[in-house]
């Protein structure tokens, strides 16, 4: 009966059941998850979220045990260089990963958008200004807007390595959060912005924030987050 009621709103394709269970990981490796025991822990997980600054075998582990999809965008501290079998170093990228950065994907009705890196406090890559992020989400606009027309809504998730500006952020360059993420929340209303790049050294310290009408998650290690999809057609609606 759900089912033939959700098909009759229609507001999001391709759903075969109510919940949604996402892993999304980030920072630092956790040995719960990199582990044998991670497809029986985990074994109801239908989708990952990377939010950047791990390393790639941990997250082709976490692939191949799990045998879902991972989304994924780079942090400021990816290494791409892999030494092969020949002992010269080449340029890698995690493999059976997609990277969304500056990407809007449609996962079973699930709208997924990602912005990678941190304030640009150094030289190397995956480091933007405040000017040039902006640039970066504003490139992302098209897809969300077209997304609004045709789902009522322009995003779901968006997955970014660093936080919103004044979010779970620092005082220092490297770890001071984007401004445009907050226009971002402004404009789109994700109903989630999980992010990583800021370490959590108590078991108290604070993970979860809400703005506006958007929860502000900092998954350094590991989260777990459910999504109703039913209601996925009224988050952020007009
Ligand atoms: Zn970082």
């Amino acid at each position: 009966m759900q089912r033939a009621h959700r098909r009759g709103r229609s507001a999001a394709p391709d759903l075969d059941r109510v919940g949604m269970k996402i892993l999304s990981i980030s920072d630092v490796v956790v040995s719960l998850v990199q582990s044998p025991a991670i497809a029986q822990r985990f074994s109801d997980i239908d989708l990952v979220l990377g939010c950047g600054d791990l390393p790639f075998d941990y997250m082709e582990y976490i692939v191949t045990m799990l045998g879902r999809p991972l989304f994924h965008v780079y942090g400021n501290h990816a290494q791409h260089k892999r030494l092969s079998a020949n002992g010269t170093l080449r340029s890698a990228h995690p493999e059976g990963c997609i990277n969304i950065h500056r990407r809007v994907i449609n996962y079973r009705g699930l709208i997924i958008g990602g912005l990678e890196g941190s304030m640009r406090y150094r030289e190397g890559p995956h480091q933007y200004t405040q000017r040039e992020m902006a640039l970066q989400a504003l490139s992302m606009a098209p897809q969300l807007w077209l997304n609004r027309l045709r789902y009522g809504r322009a995003i779901d998730i968006l997955i970014t390595h660093a936080p919103p500006f004044g979010i779970h952020d620092g005082a220092d360059l490297c770890h001071q959060g984007f401004l445009a993420l907050l226009s971002f929340m402004d404009r789109y209303k994700p109903r989630y912005l999980i992010h990583g790049h800021t370490h959590l050294y108590r078991q108290d310290a604070r993970r979860v924030t809400r703005y506006n009408e958007t929860l502000v998650v900092n998954t350094y290690g590991y989260q777990i987050i459910e999504i109703d999809e039913t209601t996925l057609g009224r988050a952020g609606g007009s």
